[in-house]
């Protein structure tokens, strides 16, 4: 109890209790009314409770707000002490002696009495003071009294708001800390249960994280707050619907239940104490990622105030972890290949710079193994890329089960793999027998047949090795080598196995100087085209095929069909192959009005893959004609299998679309390709070259004969010219002519010729 003495007021002789002064002069104006106007103001609605005592604290007044504040009768009060009033709460001897003392050492004391009024509950203040007359004697004691209930409920509010906030405040640090998604939520769980006394909740709980399982969502235990030990047994792993917990994941709503008798705890173990519980799901936008659990003492009401914190306690739970799930699925795409679960490039080559880094300190040998899928690019393309991912899949998994844990294998991309064996050993002849029996094992493992959907397939590999360390390679370096030594398997046949072999990087940085060959030709106009005559049986010229050259900065020709590759792979055949096909236009127009080319009927001109393939190449071809002005109907472009391989039912459009500028279309390299007959007479095509493979030697080679016969046949029925290509001997065309073949190209007649050459040649031919 406290005392004060400095709030008594007095107005004359009468003690009014209010901080409001009237004047005196003003007092006794009313002076008659006086007893009724007090009357009146002590018995106002607003007046506090005020109750007079005597000197022996006998009761000698009492307003109508004391009556009910404290909710008693006159019968209750009339004639007694303070003391002997329950409704006041002094009843209690001793409270009520330590009172008196206090008010006549001090004048005054305080206290607070809790009382349920009609029910509700109600906290009142009041203080008993001393009254005075102008001697300052004391002649009894009043007591004025307020129900605080609301005030102090405020107070609470306010101050448990402010306990909120900064309960949250706590967890939104936490939820945006660098930690683990575990030790955010156990630190939180932690954090949570200590710092929320207002929710009266047993410390003990639990954080559930959703995870999947096939088809199955489950709640997993991420985070425990002094949970019994047979709790945690059977918790561990929660089923939707299972359970309080299990309920909130499926219902994804807050549940309370106020005890273990509930039936939807079905949890139940043997000395289990009474509980009940909030659980809470944890959101966001509609998806659950897990579920909070918070244990309640049994009698703990469900209240509105706790749902609401607890549902943003949950929200900011939810932000942490959601967080989390972001970065790690951004780390694992980092690190991973999505469709196969493999590492990716970038893990392997941070494996294989540690494996360098290893081998190069302890002197190990290790091996790098790169795999490529023979053909894969036919399954994608035949039967769809679901079917394809659904082989890269299985490849992937036959590739891990083959592998011992140490190895390593990732997905490049595409269908490219790579194995990176790190420690096999300290002699490379040793390292290499051991890197090729797992080359063979792998070989054995993906050339299994793959049942996908209906379908029964078949890939094989081609793989390249290289050892490491060599010299003082790079990462980038091994993988190179390692992709050159498949390149040769793919050369070498595929579905084999080839080392990477120091001549090969010779091949590789030949490839290298080429490029730069090409594109410093391009720059500064240093190609050149050759002509080689196509005549009939009797030598007479009837057309020629132009042949690329390109020179060198070291002043000789590069190997074309090396050439042609490195244009092909590098994009670089684009702009050569425009400017090919316009430098062949403007010489055919050249020679036609100079009355040169009177005997060509037409010029064959090479047309790679990658052109043909283009979008805009029939516009190309026609903005060229326009610009040159040449007779299209003396154009040929020769194509080959594999252009119409890739471009299906394109590449019909597309010769229709040459056809219709005037120009003829030639199958190149015919019989080479593995396309089937049927669909070579699908195509509108015009002509047909046979290739050299056949034609050379033919008249002593009965297989080759057969098959230029066959393909001779089919020309007739197809009504294709036919030239045979290679012709190099005498005997060869002989026997040509003999089986009925009657145009031709080769060494026998005429090597390629240049343009200087070749107008000279077509002077005297003509
Ligand atoms: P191709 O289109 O089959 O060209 C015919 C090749 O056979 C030419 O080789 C030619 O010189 C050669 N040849 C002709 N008659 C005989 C013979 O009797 N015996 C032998 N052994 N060879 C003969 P070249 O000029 O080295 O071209 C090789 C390949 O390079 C061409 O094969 C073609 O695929 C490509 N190529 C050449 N020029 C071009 C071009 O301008 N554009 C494109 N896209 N490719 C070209
Ligand atoms: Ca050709
Ligand atoms: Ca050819």
């Amino acid at each position: 109890m406290v005392s004060r003495r400095d709030k008594q007021v007095f107005i004359d002789d009468c003690y009014v209790g209010t901080t409001e002064i009237v004047p005196n002069k003003q007092w006794q104006e009313f002076d008659s009314h006086r007893a009724v106007y007090l009357e009146n103001i002590l018995n106002a609605p607003t007046t506090m409770a005020i109750i007079a005592m005597d000197l022996d604290f006998a009761i000698s007044y009492y307003n109508q707000s004391a009556q009910r504040l404290f909710h008693f009768q006159s019968s209750d009060v009339d004639g007694r002490r303070l003391g002997e009033i329950p409704a006041l709460g002094l009843s209690d001897a001793n409270r009520f002696k330590e009172l008196v003392a206090t008010v006549k050492s001090s004048g005054e004391c305080y206290y607070s009495l809790e009382r349920v009024v009609l029910g509700s509950y109600r906290l009142i203040e009041a203080v008993v003071s001393g009254i005075y007359d102008h001697q300052q004697q004391l002649m009894g004691f009043i007591l004025n009294a307020q129900d605080v209930t609301s005030r102090r409920l405020q107070q609470e509010r306010s101050t448990r708001k402010a306990a909120e906030e900064q309960c949250l405040g706590v967890l939104l640090r936490l939820s945006l800390d660098n930690m683990d998604v575990e030790t955010f939520l156990q630190q939180s769980l932690e954090s949570l249960l200590k710092s929320i006394p207002w929710l009266n909740v047993l410390p003990k709980g639990a954080i559930f994280l959703t995870e999947q399982h096939e088809q199955k969502k489950t709640l997993r235990m991420a985070a425990k707050y002094q949970l019994n030990k047979a709790v945690e047994a059977s918790c561990n792993q929660i089923a939707f619907g299972y359970c309080v917990c299990g309920r909130v994941a499926l219902q994804k709503e807050l549940l309370f239940i106020a005890d273990t008798h509930d039936n939807r705890h079905e949890v139940q173990y043997s000395g289990m104490e009474p509980h009940g519980h909030y659980s809470v799901p944890l959101l966001l936008s509609n998806d659950l990622l897990g579920v909070l659990t918070l244990y309640l003492p049994p009698g703990h009401g469900e209240k509105e105030s706790d749902k609401a914190f607890l549902r943003r306690i949950a929200d900011v739970l939810s932000i942490g972890i959601s967080k989390r799930q972001t970065e790690s699925a951004l780390e694992y795409e980092a690190q991973y290949d999505g469709l196969t679960t493999l590492p990716n490039r970038n893990q392997i080559i941070l494996h294989i710079d540690r494996a360098l880094a290893r081998a190069r300190r302890h002197g190990h040998i290790g091996a790098v193994m790169f795999i490529d899928l023979d053909h894969f690019k036919n399954i994608n393309d035949s039967l769809g890329h679901n079917i394809g991912d659904e082989v890269l899949r299985q490849v992937s998994r036959r590739l891990v089960d083959t592998l011992r844990k140490e190895d390593m294998v990732a997905r490049l991309g595409g269908d490219e793999f790579v194995v990176l064996l790190s420690e096999e050993g300290f002699n490379p002849r040793t390292v290499a027998q051991q890197a090729q029996l797992v080359a063979e094992k792998i070989r054995d493992a993906v050339s299994q047949t793959y049942v996908v959907s209906s379908y029964l397939l078949n890939v094989t590999p081609s793989i390249g090795i290289a050892l490491f360390p060599e010299n003082n390679e790079t990462t980038t370096e091994v993988l190179q080598q390692a992709d050159t030594a498949m390149y040769r398997a793919k050369a070498e046949g595929r579905n084999c196995t080839r080392f990477f072999l120091p001549v090969m990087q010779m091949l590789a940085n030949e490839r290298l100087t080429v490029e730069q060959d090409l594109r410093w030709a391009l720059d500064e106009g240093k190609y050149q085209l050759y002509y080689q005559p196509q005549v009939d049986s009797v030598g007479s010229i009837v057309g020629a095929e132009v042949l690329l050259r390109c020179p060198g900065r070291d002043g000789n020709f590069n190997r074309i069909d090396l050439c042609i590759d490195v244009a092909e792979s590098t994009g670089l055949i684009l702009p050569i192959g425009e400017w090919i096909l316009r430098e062949a236009c403007q010489k055919l127009k050249y020679w036609s009005d100079n009355g040169i080319a009177k005997s060509l009927q037409h010029l064959c001109i090479n047309i790679s893959p990658k052109q043909f393939l283009q979008r805009d190449f029939v516009s190309l071809v026609q903005r060229v004609i326009n610009e040159t002005n040449v007779d299209a109907q003396r154009i040929v472009l020769e194509i080959t299998e594999s252009s119409l391989i890739d471009a299906k039912m394109d590449a019909i459009e597309t010769m229709k679309a040459l056809k219709e500028l005037g120009i003829r279309v030639a199958m190149d390299d015919f019989g080479t390709g593995y396309s089937s007959l049927s669909y070579i007479t699908q195509l509108p095509l015009d002509i047909l070259k046979i290739d050299r493979s056949f034609v050379s030697g033919i008249s002593h080679d009965h297989k080759n004969a057969a098959v230029v016969e066959a393909l001779m046949a089919m020309a007739r029925q197809l009504d294709l010219y036919l030239i045979a290509e290679g012709v190099e001997t005498s005997e060869d065309l002989e026997f040509l002519v003999q089986k009925g073949c009657k145009y031709f190209q080769g060494f026998h007649f005429s090597r390629p010729q240049s343009v200087n050459e070749f107008t000279a040649y077509m002077e005297r031919h003509s």
